[in-house]
Formats: structure tokens, sequence, C-alpha cells
């Protein structure tokens, strides 16, 4: 399928063909057949697969050639789970307007609220923006939702795990009527708060699936690195980034500390970085990730705070200085790399206080790991399972960095997957990944 096989106003063909995409995504084949004939739906779409567009295409079509049920009310409202996130989309979006003379607000946590009041009596046709901030504009009644006609959570899962639920409820109850569209996108399905939403918040939702976030990402090669501790963490560290020349890099690092500790450590080595931490104003964090997302600077030390929502096609190297906590955060990590075909590589350096979240990163990821090592660095630690359960593999050549010798982790004893119905050590260890559509009833 092309883009030009789709029904969609020439605009839109004509904002794609001057991005040069001519041939839509997974997700974007199909799920846009299923907006554009006014279908609720639900996806769930690995990060980076092009979902932005699914969403986009649909939502600024209906605007182009259907009426407008109010010419006051917004018409479509996107909400995302991060600033970062919200200010992608809302590029995205410009970029499709174009020269039409259709307007979109950014409404975003952080900014001026009396700016925003301004925007919003221009009554835009889009609103952009975050859970919290939408919801203050419609306490503070400088926002009214009745005539939406399209909304749209990108990244429900995520909105969910920084507790906006309320604000979603109160911002669809504002926009409660029968002609409403909504269209949900998430990593992962198997929330049950997500079901829960999804229940309220949709009817009769088309389901779709492309692959699922717990599969391997093709273009991300994933590799696993004993440490005992912190100084070994930072010998790992400068030692993987010196192994080629990696275009550009992001650390993830548990705490603010760290991000600032590690950037000086690697300035004084001579490796240009930056640290996004948490400390910063919102007008610098935006600077340092212009400057990042332009090329303007190699090396990026962050929390998980910026994770998600950034769009960034140069990033070579992923490092988990330290794992994230929730396994999805993991998934989302990694895919600030490999993006839009490019191939990336995603380190993370496991020592003893990451093994519980190493162990569910592979409980979710549902596929062997093996642990690489760097010779004259490997570990003394060897995870905190019985030592029976470790053993050492023959040394072996690694086809990116040739002196790694691997240690390999046995399978774990075969548990029974609840949520699927089958062993979990019996899947094999890659699946190509499977598109599927089905109506959500089957499923329940
Ligand atoms: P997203 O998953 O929406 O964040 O998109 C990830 C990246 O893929 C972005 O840089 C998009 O511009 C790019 N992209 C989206 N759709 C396509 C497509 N059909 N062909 C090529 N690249 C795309």
């Amino acid at each position: 399928m092309q883009f030009s096989d789709l029904p969609l106003h020439h605009a839109l063909h004509k904002a794609l063909d001057l991005k040069g995409l001519t041939t839509p995504t997974e997700i974007q084949q199909l799920a846009i057949p299923y907006a554009l004939l006014g279908r609720d739906l639900i996806a769930s779409s690995k990060t980076g697969s092009g979902k932005t567009l699914a969403f986009l295409l649909p939502a600024v079509h209906r605007v182009l050639t259907q009426a407008p049920l109010s010419r006051r009310d917004p018409r479509v409202l996107i909400l995302a789970p991060t600033r970062e996130l919200a200010k992608q989309v809302f590029l995205q979006l410009k970029g499709l307007l174009g020269k039409q003379s259709l307007r979109a607000a950014l409404v975003l946590g952080g900014e001026n609220f009396n700016d925003q009041v301004k925007a919003l009596k221009h009554y835009p046709q889009f609103i952009v923006g975050t859970a919290g901030r939408v919801a203050d504009h419609l306490v503070d009644k400088s926002l009214y939702l009745n005539g939406l006609e399209l909304l749209i959570l990108d990244e429900a899962d995520r909105m969910l795990d920084l507790g906006f639920a309320p604000q979603l409820k109160l911002i669809d109850k504002a926009a409660d009527h029968r002609k409403r569209q909504t269209m949900m996108f998430s990593a992962t399905l198997d929330n049950a708060e997500l079901h829960y939403l999804t229940k309220n918040l949709l009817k009769a939702p088309q389901r779709i699936t492309v692959g699922s976030a717990s599969e391997e990402h093709v273009d991300i090669e994933q590799r696993f690195i004993l440490a005992d501790n912190v100084t070994h963490k930072e010998a790992l560290l400068t030692k993987i980034m010196a192994e080629k020349n990696f275009r550009q890099i992001i650390i993830f690092t548990a705490t603010r500390a760290d991000t600032e500790r590690l950037s000086i450590l690697l300035n004084e080595q001579g490796m240009h970085s930056i640290a996004l931490s948490g400390k910063l104003t919102q007008g610098q964090r935006s600077n340092i990730m212009n400057e990042f997302s332009r090329g303007q600077q190699h090396i990026l030390v962050t929390t998980d705070v910026a994770s998600r929502g950034l769009d960034l096609l140069n990033v070579a190297l992923v490092i988990n200085f330290d794992l994230p906590k929730l396994a999805d955060e993991y998934v989302h990590r990694v895919g600030r790399t490999g993006r839009a075909g490019n191939k990336g590589m995603a380190v993370s350096l496991v020592g003893p206080k990451d093994w519980p979240s190493y162990l569910l990163i592979k409980d979710f990821l549902q596929q062997q790991i093996e642990f690489s090592a760097i010779p004259g660095l490997s570990a003394k630690f060897k995870g905190l399972r019985p030592p029976r359960q470790i053993q050492e593999a023959p040394v072996e050549q690694n086809a990116t960095t040739k002196q790694v010798t691997t240690t390999q982790v046995k399978p774990a004893p075969k548990r029974v997957n609840t949520m699927q119905g089958v062993e979990a050590g019996n899947l094999p260890p890659k699946r190509k990944p499977r598109a599927a559509i089905m109506p959500v009833d089957e499923e329940e």
C-alpha cells in the first residue's frame, strides 16, 4: 500500500510528498482506514513505528472535509503524557496543516496559563496538550469541549502511569456526546486501568495490534553487561562509548545527581556531554533538547523524564547506566534509538541494585538474555540468583564489538504465563512482528 492509495485530502498528499513519505508504516496502514471511517480504535504499537501520522492524517482529513459540530469549540484534541511528546506531535501537526487556514494550539503544563487562555480565544480547531493543563482550562472555563469531534490519547498507558486518570475522565465527561470519535494509542494494552478507560471512553473500538511492545526491536542490538558497583559502571561506560564512533548517545541514569556527576566525568575525559537534570527550568530543558535534536550536542545524560516524546533520528547508542524500575520504561528508553529504520544499540549495565528491574525486563521481553562482558572489566557480580544458574560460556566474538566475551545465563525455570496461557520458556527468542486486527469484543 502507498499513501497515494489512501483517500486523504489532496493537501495531505501534498504534505506527505513534501516530507518524502510514500509508504505508510504498518500501524498507519492498519489504523488510517478505520479512523477515516469514523471508528473508535485502540491501537498498540511500539515506539517509533509512525503512530503520530497514523492519528494525525485522519484527524486533519476530517477537519478539512467535514462540517464542524461547533464553530467555537476545538474539533480535535490530542493528549500526550509529556510536554516533549506533545511538542513533537504539535510540530508534525503544523507540518501537515501547511498553509491551510486552520489553527492549532499547544496547551502544556508549566507554561503561562493566560497566554494559553488568549490562544484558546482564537478558537483553534486543534489542541495538542498534556492532560493536566487541558483539565485546568476546563475547570477555569477557558475551554469547552461540547463540540469536540475527535479525542486522541497518545501513549495512554503512560498517561495513566503518571496519574492522569482523573483528568482523562474529566476531559471525557466534558466531551460526552454520541458523535465523538476516540482513538487511543498505547505501547501496552495489558494494564487494568487502561482496560477500564477503554471500556468507558471508547465505543465498540477496533483493536489494532502491530507486533507487541515486548517484541525484540529489529533495528536495535540490545546488550546487557553485569557491573559490580558505580565505579565499575563508570569504567564500562567510557569503554563502551570509545568502542566506535557513535553518532549521538543518550545515557539514562536513576538520579538527577548522577546525570550531573556523569556528565562532568565524561567532560573531564574529553567526551563533551550535557546533562538534562530535573533541576533545570522548562526553558533550559527546551534549549538543551533543541540543541540535542539539531545535533549540536553529542551526548545527553538524562533521567527517565525525557525518555519519551523525543523524536531523535541520529541516536546510535542508548546506555542504561541504571535500569529503569518499570519494564515498559525500558522499552521506551531503548526506543530512542533505531528509529525510522536506523540501526541502534542499547547497552544496559546491570549491578546488584538493578537486579530486580533486570528480572522484570527479562520477563517482559520474554527472551533469553546473554550478558556481554568487556575484557579486563568483567564483573565479579553474577546476579542475585543461586550461583548454579549462571555458567561461564566459551569466549565468543561479538559481531559489532570484536573484543566482547559472553557469559550466558541459563533460561529461568519454566513459568506459566497466565496472560497468554503458554509457557514463557517455550517462546522462540525472536518473533516476527505479527499484525492483527480484531474487534475488541472478540477478545473479551
Ligand atoms: P512516531 O512513531 O510517530 O514517533 O514516528 C517515528 C519516526 O518515523 C518519525 O521520525 C516519523 O517522521 C517517521 N515516519 C512516520 N511515518 C513514516 C513513514 N510512513 N515512512 C517513513 N518514516 C516515517
